[in-house]
């Protein structure tokens, strides 16, 4: 149900979990990637060229190449890197090092307390979390076949509405899969129908009608760049770069789908916590930078932001 509190100016955050920024070389997939979008948007693909940290006054854009390594050792991980974002904190050197998949255990206190919904929040904005959620997921992690993610938690510590089939049915949340098929094939009894990516854009970015904080996430990048893509969104070739072109042109239709529904007043921010696509050489994370984009008229805040960890304060400056 729609509420009557209606914003002027909100904060869309796509989190994109692998993406990291690199020059154009054969060996990155992101430069021959189809993103119409993203190439209307930058001039280019989404590779290291086109990362010039510059704002445009007439774009109202800024494009530029931020750390995830946090300066810890290894390669950097999915529940540091998600919480560092989430939480502006520094989580991997909080931990003593990168941990993947989900936030250590000492860190989901922090995590719930200090989230940017919980900021937002504590402002007296509305926050929401875009993605739905099936039954399947809660089951899962009421059986303990997997662990909360740093997300959950945040959004769970600032006591957020999760949404669901229902939500996906009237257009009211986004699926991490972007199209829906991935969340079929997990909750075949949701009868969930296929979305458009640029519906899926358009969706999420309406969503900031009625809340200044709205967090999507996508993992479908990372699991692209690990070669692990379940099979129905792999396409029918198997390989890694295959599996992120498709993925990044249906990343691409949904971020043109936000750009053409966005208000004037709205900006949208798209990161990551690592790379990992922009690199062929090997099927693991990189340490190279991931790119922060911002579009809209709160871009300039995100000018100072070094590293992923800076991201949370940036998005409570440009609110
Ligand atoms: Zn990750």
């Amino acid at each position: 149900m729609r509420s009557k509190h209606h914003v002027i100016m909100s904060v869309v955050f796509v989190f994109l979990d692998g993406v990291g920024l690199a020059p154009a070389t054969h060996d990155n997939p992101l430069a021959a990637a189809a993103t119409p979008a993203l190439h209307a948007l930058l001039g280019g693909p989404l590779t290291l060229e086109q990362a010039t940290q510059r704002i445009s006054s007439t774009q109202r854009m800024l494009f530029k190449p931020i750390d995830a390594t946090l300066g810890v050792p290894g390669l950097p991980q999915s529940g540091t890197g998600h919480t560092a974002l989430l939480a502006g904190v520094n989580a991997a050197a909080l931990h003593g090092r990168h941990q993947p998949h989900f936030p250590p255990v000492a860190l989901r206190p922090l995590l719930a307390e200090q989230s940017i919904f919980r900021q937002v929040l504590a402002r007296g904005g509305r926050a929401t979390f875009a993605n739905a959620f099936g039954p399947g997921y809660w089951q899962a992690l009421a059986a303990r076949r997997i662990r909360k993610s740093a997300s959950v938690i945040a959004a769970e510590g600032a006591g957020l509405r999760f949404r669901d089939g229902n939500d996906l049915r009237d257009g009211q949340a986004v699926s991490w899969d972007v199209t829906n098929a991935a969340m079929q094939l997990r909750e075949p009894d949701m009868n969930i129908p296929l979305v458009h990516p640029a519906e899926a854009g358009a969706n999420l970015a309406a969503l900031a009608t009625d809340h200044e904080f709205v967090f999507y996430e996508s993992f479908l990048p990372d699991l692209a760049g690990h070669g692990r893509l379940t099979p129905e969104a792999r396409n029918d070739t198997p390989g890694i770069e295959s599996q992120v072109q498709v993925v990044m042109a249906l990343l691409d239709g949904l971020i043109g789908g936000v750009l053409g529904v966005l208000r004037p007043g709205d900006t949208v921010l798209i990161t990551s916590d690592h790379g990992n696509v922009e690199s062929l050489a090997e099927p693991v994370h990189t340490r190279n930078p991931v790119p922060l984009l911002a579009v809209g008229p709160g871009a300039a805040a995100f000018a100072q932001v070094e590293a992923i960890s800076g991201i949370a304060q940036a998005i409570m400056n440009a609110l």
